[in-house]
C-alpha cells in the first residue's frame, strides 16, 4: 500500500571497464571464460516461473569455434508458446497492481547484479555465444543493458509524474495503465542488451511478457532470466521460450490477447509480423502496439573539408567492430576525390593491423560472424562483387574451417547504386564511392535516395556551412545522425536509438518515447461536490 511518495536516486551511465592487461576485471573474465568452456549446460525454458525441459536438445557452438559445444537448449513448440501466453495472462492481474516501487526495485536490483557479481559471467557468455570481444561485450551485454534497466525506471517515474491540471473542486489524474493482454518480445541475435530490454521495458511498466530470443542469444537470455529471478521477478511476468521464430510467431501474432509486439530484427521479419497482425485485425481484444527497430544501410558522407584521419578511424571502427553486425554499422561511404589517397592509405594501414580470431585471445579486434547462414549471405555479396568486377582493396577472403571468419572487406563501387551500396549486408563489408570533390550537392541527394532505410549516418566536415547544409538535406535519411563521429555506439539517455523509413517505427529505445508504447493511459476525473440540479443558470428567465 502506498504510504509515501518515493524518489529514485539520479541515474548515470554504467562505467565501461577497459580490461587492460593486469586489471582485476581481465583476470576474472579470463577465469570465467575458462570455466564456461568446461561446462555445457542444458538450458530450460521458463514458463510461469517453472523450468520447462522438452528433451529436444539443440546444440550451440561459439561462432569462432565450431568444434566446441557451448550449451544445449530445450527446444519448444506451439504448445509451449500457448503455455507461455497463458502464464503471462495469469500473472497479469497481480503484476499490474504491484506498486511501481516494487517493480522498479526488481529491475534496479537486476542492474546492480549485472554491474557487480554477474559482470564477468554476463560478458563471458556474450563473448562465447555471440563472438564479441571483451570490449564489445562489455559495452553491450553489461553496460547498455544496465543503462536500459536503470534509465527506464527513471523514465517511468517521469511519465507517472506527468499529470493534468485540476481546477478548484476537481481532481484530475492520469493513470498510466499497462496494456491489456501480453507483449510478445522478439529480439535479434546481435545485441544482448536489446534482447533483455525488449522484455524488461514493457515488464517494468506492469505488462507481462512472452520472450522469444534469437536462438544465438538463448544462453545469455538464460543468464538474464536467472538474474531477474535472483532480483525477485515474480513467476509468469517474463516467460522465456526457445522456439523457431515462425513457430512462436504463428501462435503469438494471431492470439486475441496480443497487446503488443516489441521487435528488433530484420525489415523482412517485421513486415511479415505487421502483415500478419493486419490480416488478423478483427480478432484482437485491443489494437496491438507494433514497435519494430529494423535494418539499415548506414552512411558516412565525407565533405572535401573533412579531416582524413578522423574519417579513417570512424570507418575502421564504425564498419568493422563486431564484424559489422551492428544495425548502425557504417556500410557505405562517400569519399571526395581530394581526400581519397589519404583515406585509402589510412584505411589500408588500419585493416592490415587488425587481427582476427577467437574472443579468448584479447588481441583480436575482429571475431567471427554469427552463423552459417550469415557467413553464406555475406560471402555471397563478396563473391558477387568480385564476379561483377568491383575493385576490392582490402580483405575479400573467408575461412569456415574453425569458425565463421570473414576478413574485413572494402569494395570500391564505380556505380553509386551498385548492390553493396544499397542492400543491408550485416557483416564486415564496407563499400566506398569516390565522388568528384566539386559534386557535394549531387552526392547529398545520392545519400538520401540510395537505400530504403533511414537508421544512422554521419557527416564529416570542418566547414560549418557544409555541416548545417547536410544536416538539413539529410533530415529523413537517419534517425541517429552524427557530426564528425562514427554512426555506431549510441548510448542510452544520450542518443536515443532508432530510425524511420524501412528502418522501423523509430520509437527510440533508451528514452521515454519507447515506454509510452507499453502504456494505455486512463484519465480519471473526480468531482468533490457534484451538482444536484441539472438546470444551468442560463436557463432561468430574466
Ligand atoms: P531476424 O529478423 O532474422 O530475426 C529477429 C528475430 O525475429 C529472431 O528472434 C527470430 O527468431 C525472429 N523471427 C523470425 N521470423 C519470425 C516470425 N515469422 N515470427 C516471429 N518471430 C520471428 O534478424 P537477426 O538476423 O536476428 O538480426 C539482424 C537484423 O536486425 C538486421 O537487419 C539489423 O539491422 C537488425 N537490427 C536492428 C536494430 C535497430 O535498433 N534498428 C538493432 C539490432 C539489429
Amino acid at each position: 500500500m502506498a504510504r509515501s511518495i518515493a524518489y529514485l536516486r539520479p541515474v548515470a551511465n554504467e562505467p565501461v571497464f577497459d580490461y587492460a592487461p593486469g586489471s582485476p576485471e581481465r583476470k576474472e573474465l579470463k577465469e570465467t571464460l575458462t570455466a564456461l568452456k568446461n561446462e555445457a549446460p542444458e538450458l530450460p525454458m521458463w514458463i510461469g516461473g517453472e523450468r520447462v525441459e522438452t528433451g529436444r536438445l539443440v546444440e550451440l557452438q561459439p561462432p569462432h569455434e565450431r568444434g566446441h559445444v557451448l550449451c544445449h537448449y530445450h527446444q519448444g513448440d506451439e504448445t509451449h508458446i500457448n503455455q507461455a501466453i497463458d502464464a503471462a495472462l495469469a500473472a497479469q492481474k497481480e503484476w499490474r497492481r504491484t506498486p511501481w516501487e516494487d517493480r522498479a526495485a526488481i529491475f534496479l536490483k537486476a542492474a546492480d547484479l549485472i554491474s557487480g557479481p554477474y559482470r564477468a559471467k554476463v560478458n563471458a557468455i556474450a563473448m562465447l555465444g555471440q563472438s564479441k570481444n571483451a570490449f564489445q561485450s562489455e559495452i553491450d551485454a553489461v553496460c547498455e543493458f544496465v543503462d536500459f534497466l536503470r534509465y527506464n525506471a527513471e523514465f517511468m517515474t517521469e511519465i507517472y509524474e506527468d499529470q493534468p491540471s485540476s481546477p478548484p473542486g476537481f481532481w484530475n489524474r492520469m493513470e498510466y495503465r499497462p496494456l491489456e493482454g501480453f507483449v510478445f518480445a522478439v529480439p535479434p541475435f546481435n545485441f544482448a542488451s536489446i534482447a533483455g530490454n525488449l522484455a524488461c521495458a514493457p515488464a517494468l511498466l506492469g505488462n507481462t511478457i512472452v520472450w522469444k530470443p534469437s536462438y544465438q542469444t538463448n544462453y545469455i537470455a538464460q543468464l538474464y532470466m536467472e538474474i531477474l529471478h535472483a532480483a525477485g521477478l515474480p513467476p509468469g511476468v517474463i516467460n522465456l521460450i526457445y522456439a523457431p521464430g515462425r513457430v512462436a510467431g504463428g501462435v503469438a501474432l494471431t492470439h486475441p490477447d496480443l497487446a503488443g509486439v516489441h521487435f528488433t530484427g530484420s525489415t523482412g521479419t517485421f513486415q511479415y509480423m505487421w502483415r500478419t497482425i493486419g490480416e488478423n485485425i478483427v480478432g484482437y481484444r485491443s489494437y496491438p502496439r507494433i514497435v519494430g527497430e529494423t535494418g539499415g544501410k548506414n552512411f558516412v558522407l565525407v565533405h572535401p573539408s573533412a579531416n582524413a584521419q578522423e574519417v579513417v578511424t570512424a570507418l575502421s571502427r564504425g564498419a568493422f567492430e563486431y564484424q559489422g553486425q551492428k544495425c548502425s554499422a557504417a556500410s557505405r561511404a562517400y569519399i571526395p576525390s581530394n581526400l581519397w589517397d589519404k583515406i585509402k592509405q589510412g584505411l589500408l594501414n588500419d585493416l592490415s593491423s587488425f587481427t582476427m580470431g577467437s574472443v579468448e585471445n584479447f588481441g583480436n579486434f575482429v571475431n567471427a560472424v554469427i552463423d552459417k547462414a550469415a557467413f553464406r549471405r555475406i560471402t555471397g555479396y563478396i563473391d558477387k562483387a568480385e564476379a561483377d568486377g568491383q575493385e576490392i582493396i582490402a580483405g575479400g577472403n573467408y575461412d569456415q574451417s574453425q569458425g565463421w571468419f570473414i576478413e574485413p572487406t572494402v569494395i570500391i563501387a564505380e556505380d553509386p547504386k551498385y548492390t553493396t551500396m544499397c542492400e543491408e549486408i550485416f557483416g564486415p563489408v564496407l563499400t566506398l564511392y569516390i565522388y568528384d570533390e566539386g559534386r557535394f550537392d549531387e552526392t547529398l541527394k545520392l545519400v538520401d535516395e540510395t537505400s530504403p532505410y533511414g537508421l544512422t549516418g554521419s557527416i564529416f566536415a570542418t566547414e560549418r556551412s557544409a555541416i548545417a547544409y547536410a544536416t538539413s538535406a539529410l533530415e529523413h535519411a537517419a534517425g541517429n545522425f552524427y557530426i564528425n563521429d562514427k554512426p555506431t555506439g549510441a548510448v542510452v539517455n544520450q542518443q536515443p536509438f532508432g530510425g524511420a523509413r524501412a528502418s522501423g517505427t523509430n520509437d527510440k529505445a533508451g528514452s521515454k518515447m519507447n515506454l509510452y508504447r507499453w502504456l494505455s493511459a486512463r484519465s480519471i476525473k473526480e468531482t468533490f461536490v457534484p451538482p444536484t440540479d441539472y438546470r444551468y443558470p442560463f436557463l432561468s428567465m430574466e
